[in-house]
């Protein structure tokens, strides 16, 4: 589904060189975690897939399904079935709820929702925002404006939910979330797991983890995987730290 090679990025302004050489493939129907310290490059990396301006790619691709994300327009990403859940979402004032998730569908997919009458979709919307927890009311809301730290990562939820993408990057979707909330989103995204998608959890933390099974395991520092493995690899991480491995690729935390 996702196959990064040997990916080098740095800032576009300043000398400042954040991926130094990431590999990572992701196989479809599966669930990838990423843990590592802050500043690892974690959030740089999503960014760079979905196509964020900022940063200048010095070497290595970043392939979906075959095709060269990094050659894309981040609508033409989305519409390959790309989707990237923020760690910070983004407010937008003045465009309501609604009428993005409309506009997002109508420019990524190739199902015509257009041929949805303007109850129907409020009828999907609702259906889908119900098991999230979210009322009418905050989808009448401009997006995101407004809304606390958990409303916003459980509507990040809801988009994704309606775009139906092949690969979900969801990056840091449990910080700032309480206990409730983080079940909410995890139950939300293991409604979306299925053998044609792919999914790719950003975290620090491994209670996410108990919620959203991961088949594989990452650890990222300095711009780069440092180790792969099964789910007991967090549970390792979670007990004793970063710093055997971190030391283990002469790093220090
Ligand atoms: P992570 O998500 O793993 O915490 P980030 O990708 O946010 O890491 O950041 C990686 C490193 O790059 C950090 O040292 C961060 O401070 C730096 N960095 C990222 N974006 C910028 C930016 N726009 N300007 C300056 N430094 C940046
Ligand atoms: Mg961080
Ligand atoms: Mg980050």
């Amino acid at each position: 589904m996702l196959e990064i090679n040997n990916l080098h990025v740095k800032l576009e302004e300043g000398e400042k060189v954040i991926l130094k050489g990431m590999n990572l493939t992701v196989e479809t129907g599966k669930v990838h975690a990423i843990m590592g310290p802050n500043g690892s490059g974690k959030s740089t990396m999503s960014y760079v897939l979905a196509g964020r301006p900022g940063y200048t790619v010095t070497a290595g691709s970043a392939k979906l399904q075959g095709q060269e994300l990094l050659d894309m327009e981040p609508e033409a990403r989305a519409a390959a079935g790309l989707f990237l859940a923020f760690q910070y979402p983004v407010e937008i004032p003045g465009v309501g709820n609604m009428t993005f998730l409309r506009t997002a569908l109508n420019r990524t997919q190739a199902r015509a929702i257009d041929e949805l009458s303007a109850g129907e979709f409020l009828k999907l919307v609702r259906d889908k925002a119900k098991s999230l927890k979210i009322d009418a009311e905050m989808l009448k809301r401009p997006v995101n404006v407004g809304f606390s730290g958990g409303e916003k990562k459980r509507n990040e939820i809801l988009q994704m939910a309606m775009l139906e993408p092949k690969m979900c990057i969801l990056d840091e979707t449990d910080s700032g979330l309480d206990v409730d909330a983080m079940r909410l989103v995890s139950e939300g995204v293991n409604a979306l797991r299925s053998e044609g998608r792919s999914f790719l959890v950003i975290t620090h933390y491994q209670r996410l983890l108990d919620h959203i099974q991961p088949d594989v395991v990452h650890i990222m520092a300095d711009g780069r995987i440092l180790q792969t493995g099964g789910p007991d690899l967090a549970l390792e991480v979670e007990k004793n730290g970063y710093a055997e491995i971190l030391a283990a690729h002469g790093l220090t935390e």
